[in-house]
């Protein structure tokens, strides 16, 4: 009995429930997710995409906005072909995408093989080991298809390209392993004059060659600006789906998809020689009006944030900014774990009252100068957000 009551008490409190999400109108913060201008920044990846194939990748719950809702909206754009990271992702994904093909980055395991055939998933082997869980699977012949990842420089997933060419020319090879694409990824792709990108794509076309008239995908988001030659069959954009900026300094060409939202709490006053938040470290030099925002490190707002990428230092240095009533607006003081703080002295007094909303990025604050701010990238930010906000979903137009 004392067993039961303790799993019943455990449930409630790690397994967020419906219950325990904002309900709409009581939310502190909040995230707008514009569908239509995900499905246009789909659009757009497959026209750069060109010839090739374009698939999208859903990979952590797509990028932090909902795997059902950004599925759903890819599909109806056009694409038929996903990425998600772990199997445990491909089955959600399959509920709502019956006849997708569904690729599973980090490949088949002993004891996941279960998965990849109940939710019909592709595994992308990513080594000698996985290979031979593989073929054990399919060694009583079921048909079941795999995408071969090879290493062409990055040294995280996938054979070695010698091992790959190896395993094309081997005539031993069972009938059952005849995979239906070749996947690598660019390492240094946001960087278009890396000299490693042109040696992975040289790379990449040895072993698409051994393969004979195979598919192929390299490109990631990055990859797709690189040109038709990094191209191949398929392409694999990401971040760019999600309004994210996939090349260093450039400008960014996609449209914003995430708006990120807090409720203004409280608006006080405080005297030149006062400081704010913990350690003081935002000491003012004229009288300063502060909103105090309901966001902090523990929604992904990160203490990073506080001031330039030093906020462990004694800084005056204000971080990343928001946007209020049109008016960017600096952060001042540390991050705290649910509370942030911005000066509103140079927004009209009386302007700004508790309840209002401030823009922490998206439609007016470009996501990737906040993430910078915090000494990251987009994809840390969108995928840190956590569970505290409302999601609010626009529908995309046909
Ligand atoms: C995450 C990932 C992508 C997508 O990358 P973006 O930079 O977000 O476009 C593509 N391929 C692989 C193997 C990945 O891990």
């Amino acid at each position: 009995m004392v067993h039961r009551l303790y799993l019943t008490e455990m449930s409630t409190h790690h397994t967020p429930t419906r219950s325990t999400l904002p309900v709409a109108g009581e939310d502190h913060a909040r995230l707008t997710i514009d569908l239509s201008a995900l499905a246009d920044n789909w659009r757009a990846m497959a026209r750069r995409s060109g010839a090739a194939r374009t698939a999208a990748v859903l990979k952590a719950d797509a990028y932090g906005i909902g795997l059902e809702p950004a599925a759903r909206t890819f599909h109806l754009a056009g694409a038929r072909d996903f990425f998600v990271a772990t199997p445990a992702e491909g089955a959600a994904l399959r509920a709502t995408l019956p006849d997708a093909r569904i690729y599973v980055l980090s490949g088949m395991w002993a004891g996941s093989e279960r998965l990849f055939f109940e939710f019909d998933l592709v595994p992308v082997i990513a080594s000698e080991e996985q290979l031979a869980v593989f073929m054990a699977a399919v060694s009583d012949g079921s048909d079941h298809p795999c995408v071969l990842h090879v290493d062409t420089g990055m040294s995280r997933l996938g054979l070695r390209v010698e091992d790959a060419l190896a395993l094309a020319g081997d005539v031993a090879r069972p009938a059952s392993f005849s995979p239906i694409m070749l996947l690598s990824h660019l390492a240094c792709a946001d960087d278009p004059n890396h000299p490693l990108n042109r040696q992975q794509l040289q790379r990449f076309r040895t072993a698409v060659d051994a393969f004979d008239g195979i598919d192929a995908t390299l490109a990631n988001s990055a990859g797709i600006f690189l040109g038709e030659e990094y191209h191949f069959t398929l392409t694999r954009p990401g971040i760019s789906l999600y309004g994210g900026a996939a090349v260093n300094d450039a400008p960014n060409p996609m449209k914003p998809v995430v708006t990120a939202e807090a409720r203004i709490l409280q608006v006080r006053e405080a005297k030149a020689g006062e400081s704010v938040s913990y350690g003081a470290t935002t000491v003012f030099t004229r009288d300063t009006r502060i909103a105090v925002a309901a966001v902090g490190y523990a929604d992904g707002y990160m203490r990073a944030l506080s001031g330039s990428g030093v906020p462990l230092r004694k800084t005056n240095v204000p971080g990343a900014g928001g946007v209020l009533h049109g008016r960017a607006v600096p952060l001042i003081g540390r991050v705290t774990m649910d509370l942030t703080h911005f000066d509103v002295t140079d927004l009209p007094e009386g302007s700004v009252r508790p309840g209002d909303f401030i823009e922490l990025f998206g439609r007016n604050m470009p996501i990737e100068d906040v993430a910078r701010a915090g000494g990251t990238i987009d994809y840390e930010l969108l995928t840190s957000l956590g569970r505290r906000y409302e999601r609010r979903y626009e529908a995309a137009k046909k």
